[in-house]
């Protein structure tokens, strides 16, 4: 890299909502997480809706790569690497491949946590190219459910997940069990129908349903929908899991 696509890349701005200095849930070991302000889905059981806002109508923080690179490269011996979550993280293309670019002279690996890349143009597939692996989240297999779920069908998440299969990025899979919505048989089977394909899938992650944002959508004055819908059990995610793996399609692989 010359000094001065160096400095072109440092000078990349970003709006941040939150990072997290350890974050152990979002990609393999102990990573540094920057959350990107602005989201265009509206997921009924978000834990952030405090994130969804575009930039321009929130504070989330103005930050260069230059800036963000240098605070987890100062952790670097504790981390094994970097996400970008959300928010929607490909809302900002160009600030996730500057960060990880920078990162990535420090050997520090990036992951991009992300619902699909609302525009996969050529800015949002430079992202993806320069990241070592994507946390790519499907809300659910049929997009009809997905679009009543989130305000959008699955369509942003399926090209990005094809993009990936062309370019042999690795993927680890992840899908929201909710119940009433996709913790159904039908709607398992159709998911694990729908990923089998896929090589670049190197896990299936299951997270279940929690309600730990819920406080957050009444400080905003928006009505939480799922007060009433119930936790995920233990023994409802291994019946899930049983039922991707029914059809071939789920864990390390
Ligand atoms: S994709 Fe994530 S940040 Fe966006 S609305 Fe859904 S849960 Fe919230």
């Amino acid at each position: 890299m010359t000094a001065a696509e160096r400095k072109s890349l440092e000078q990349a701005v970003g709006h941040i909502y939150h990072t997290e200095s350890l974050g152990a849930v979002d990609g393999p070991g102990l990573r540094y997480v920057f959350f990107l302000q602005g989201c265009p889905l509206r997921c009924l059981y978000c834990h952030n809706p405090d994130a969804q806002d575009a930039p321009a109508a929130h504070d989330g923080a103005a930050m260069t790569a230059g800036a963000a690179a240098k605070q987890a490269i100062a952790l670097k011996s504790f981390l094994q690497g970097v996400t970008f979550s959300g928010g929607e993280p490909l809302c900002q293309p160009n600030f996730v491949r500057a960060v990880t670019l920078l990162l990535a002279e420090a050997a520090l690996p990036a992951a991009i946590d992300t619902a699909g890349a609302p525009t996969l143009g050529d800015d949002a597939k430079a992202a993806i190219d320069a990241a070592a692996l994507l946390l790519l989240d499907i809300k659910a297999a049929d997009t009809a459910i997905a679009k009543r779920l989130t305000g959008q069908g699955n369509e942003s998440a399926l090209a990005t997940l094809s993009y990936c299969e062309a370019t042999s990025k690795p993927v680890w899979l992840r899908h929201v069990l909710l119940p009433g919505w996709t913790l159904e048989r039908a709607q398992l089977e159709a998911l694990g129908r729908l990923i089998l394909p896929y090589k670049c899938i190197e896990r299936v992650e299951l997270l279940p349903f929690h309600k730990l944002g819920e406080h957050k959508w009444g400080a905003l004055g928006r009505p939480y929908t799922l007060q009433k819908t119930p936790a995920v059990t233990q023994e409802e995610l291994t019946w899930a899991r049983g039922i991707l793996e029914s059809v071939g399609a789920t864990g390390d692989r």
